[in-house]
């Protein structure tokens, strides 16, 4: 007989013989337990044709990073604790000492900031480049550069970039790419094959994509991962060493969030699309917006560029922004923002709930590209699950109150 602690770890349980069930188990580990000293010895983290240790993967992480592998079109996946450490993995494994990476001047800001306050110590130099001119990236590609990031579209500012272009002068340049898919997370185009004039080109896009999962695929508003899919697989083991040295790991239980929330990520990415368009339409006619910024607006800057992306009835995620009228100063756009009811203020999107953040649009850009033509003040919208007409009345009465 063993002390009752001891049977409550080793608890006769077996798991049901023939059970099935449309979610999968969800396994947990740091440790896993090899059955004996050689095959201990023998493991092998980098093909995935057993289990190591936790930190390289368990039956729950190998499935969703096979899903999100399938979604964004590509064969490999490594699931990191956040979209932003899925970037600074993508850059510590692929940059040295004297390289110098390309960075949109419209990414992600906190790419931009990875790169100014971090990789500057390791001696890796970046350079912005401004992604609705392809030439000017052209122009900045040296004998040092090593990676270009590219991201549609521009964060916060929503301007369409020409990726297949990008992509194009990246390729024929030799130099790797890497595209934060975040925006049309797998659904709204196929980051590895992009398309250019008549049809979708195999092979066209970007060598690695990253996802920030925190948005449409969790859903939720409430797990942090990030996703780095490639379809070669060199490439991958390049990525896999580094992931494993620098110990991202990912919780069962927030996978196993990811998973439950995957399979109707599609209808939820259409529904925030579709109610985001009606709010941009209405927004677009109020007198007080100077400028809408969504990409599937004719006059939104770079709508062709989305359109030949993403097709004229294509999907676009359920994000936008407007630039204020230059007469409405920082302090009542702040007001219009304290106004809103149903809008709350918060970073990140892709959750049920709409959110809102003003930003200092022309502080976020480089002054020498000069990629900032808009006066007034900026404000981003992320649309949720709502009613429309729920959302436009609390649009309203905002402009009201700040009237
Ligand atoms: C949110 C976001 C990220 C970062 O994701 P986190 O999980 O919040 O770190 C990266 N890129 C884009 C485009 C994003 O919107």
């Amino acid at each position: 007989m063993s002390k009752p602690v001891t049977d409550l770890i080793h608890h006769p349980y077996v798991p049901p013989e023939g059970f099935n069930a449309p979610q999968p188990g969800v396994f947990k580990a740091s440790t896993v337990i090899f059955p004996n000293v050689a095959a201990l010895r023998a493991r092998d983290w980098k093909h995935k044709d057993g289990y190591t240790y936790g930190l390289h993967g368990t039956p729950t992480t190998f499935l969703l990073e096979e899903r999100i592998a399938a979604l964004e079109g590509g064969r490999h996946c490594l699931l990191v604790p956040s979209g932003l450490a899925a970037i600074s993995a993508v850059n510590l494994a692929l940059l040295k000492t004297g390289d110098e990476l390309l960075l949109p001047d419209n990414a992600y800001g906190p790419s931009k900031i990875l790169a100014q306050a971090e990789l500057k110590n390791w001696g890796i130099r970046y350079q912005l480049y401004d992604a609705m001119k392809p030439a000017d990236l052209q122009a900045r590609i040296g004998a040092q550069t090593r990676l270009v990031w590219l991201e549609a579209p521009g964060s916060v500012s929503m301007e369409f970039v020409p990726l297949a272009q990008l992509a194009q002068v990246c390729r024929q340049r030799g130099v790797m790419t890497a595209l934060d898919n975040t925006w049309g997370a797998g659904l709204a185009f196929n980051g590895f094959d992009l398309r250019s004039g008549e049809g979708v080109v195999a092979g066209s896009g970007a060598d690695i994509v990253v996802q920030a999962l925190t948005k449409y695929p969790s859903g939720g508003g409430d797990v942090l991962m990030g996703s780095i899919v490639t379809r070669d697989e060199a490439l991958h083991h390049k990525l896999k060493l580094s992931h494993m040295r620098l110990g991202f790991g990912v919780g069962g239980n927030d996978v196993e969030a990811v998973l439950r929330s995957l399979p109707s990520m599609e209808i939820r990415y259409r529904a925030h699309d579709r109610t985001a368009r009606v709010l941009a339409a209405w927004l677009q006619a109020r007198p007080e917006i100077a400028q809408l910024l969504h990409p599937a607006f004719a006059g939104s800057p770079g709508h062709a560029h989305w359109q030949a992306l993403c097709g004229a009835d294509g999907l676009a995620a359920g994000l936008f922004s407007v630039v204020f009228d230059a007469r409405f100063g920082s302090a009542q756009v702040d007001a219009f923002c304290d106004a809103l009811k149903l809008f709350k203020l918060g970073f990140s999107w892709g959750g049920p709930m709409s959110l809102v953040v003003p930003y200092d649009l022309p502080a976020m850009r480089s002054a020498a590209l000069g990629t900032w033509p808009y006066k007034g003040v900026l404000v981003r919208f992320s649309i949720g699950l709502e009613a429309a007409e729920d959302l436009q009345a609390d649009l309203e009465q905002a402009f009201g109150a700040m009237a």
